[in-house]
């Protein structure tokens, strides 16, 4: 078996998050299929909601732990046919540079108890690696054992992939640097944390936030909390600026760049 490498693409990056209706950010995305191309391990790519999930979750209730049933049934189509739409441009994005890829939805497989993970079969996406696929998922809605249905972020599926099929790397792709000491749209002079270990991460975990867009899935600070209860001696992790040409490219060749790197 091949190293696998897990890389989220953040909503923020692959859409104009605050545009309504969603638009993709096409330009970002056909960079980072190329710097992708060449990359020769396992590689499953997860998608970030940005404007196409998180904007029809929250305007349907996924927010508010006290929404209503049918409120959050109705929501499930538009989330659905949204996130299909942005992972079939990226499928579109990576197949022109010549990545096989195919997409694998949560929504037809996953189950989730309480907002949490309760079934999460990877047979699937195991095969389709074997043979040689890139495979696409994504941040989605999936029905909940206790509560109708509840969205399931990119960032959580990344981190749960990278423990159930233990993978080498995860790297988490944002629009900003990595972590700060504080949320750069409050504080445009926060400074750039380049490691989080056992040693700091009390104090980085009380200067994270919520994103500032219309999230319903945590932002930084629990990116950072969820990479935490990952981090192993041997298992690359790193939040990097994805907007940024090559910072990618440099991480898939285990180069040097700027980007949070976080440690046991
Ligand atoms: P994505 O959509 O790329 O997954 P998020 O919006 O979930 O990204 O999280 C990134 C955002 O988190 C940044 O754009 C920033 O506004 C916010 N943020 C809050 N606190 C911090 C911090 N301490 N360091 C970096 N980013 C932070």
């Amino acid at each position: 078996m091949k190293p696998l490498t897990i890389v989220k693409l953040g909503g923020s990056v692959i859409t104009y998050k605050d545009s309504s209706p969603p638009r993709i950010n096409f330009k970002n995305l056909t960079r980072i299929a190329k710097e992708l191309k060449e990359y020769k391990g396992d590689l499953i790519i997860v998608l970030g909601g940005g404007a196409h999930g998180h904007q029809a979750a929250h305007s349907h209730g996924y927010a508010n732990p006290e929404s209503p049933k049918d409120i959050l049934l109705k929501g499930i189509p538009p989330i659905r046919h949204n996130m299909s739409e942005l992972a079939l441009s990226v499928e579109t994005s990576l197949n022109k540079e010549g990545i096989l890829t195919v997409t694998i939805p949560p929504f037809c497989s996953v189950t989730l108890k309480k907002g949490v993970i309760h079934n999460f079969p990877i047979h699937i996406i195991r095969k389709s690696l074997d043979n040689g696929l890139v495979v696409v998922t994504h941040g989605d809605v999936c029905f909940d054992e206790e509560k109708t249905a509840a969205i399931l972020s990119g960032d959580t599926i990344a981190v749960y992939l990278t423990e159930k099929m233990n993978a080498k790397t995860i790297l988490i792709g944002t629009d900003v640097d990595g972590v700060l000491d504080d949320n750069p749209r409050l504080n445009p002079s926060a400074k750039h944390i380049p490691l989080i270990n056992q040693k700091n991460k009390e104090m980085i975990l009380s200067k994270t936030g919520p994103s500032a867009n219309t999230d319903v899935t945590g932002g930084m600070a629990k990116k950072v909390s969820e990479l935490l209860d990952i981090a192993r001696k041997n298992r690359i992790i790193a939040i990097f600026n994805l907007t940024v040409p090559a910072r990618l490219k440099s991480l898939l060749r285990n180069e040097p760049t700027i980007c949070t790197r976080i440690q046991p």
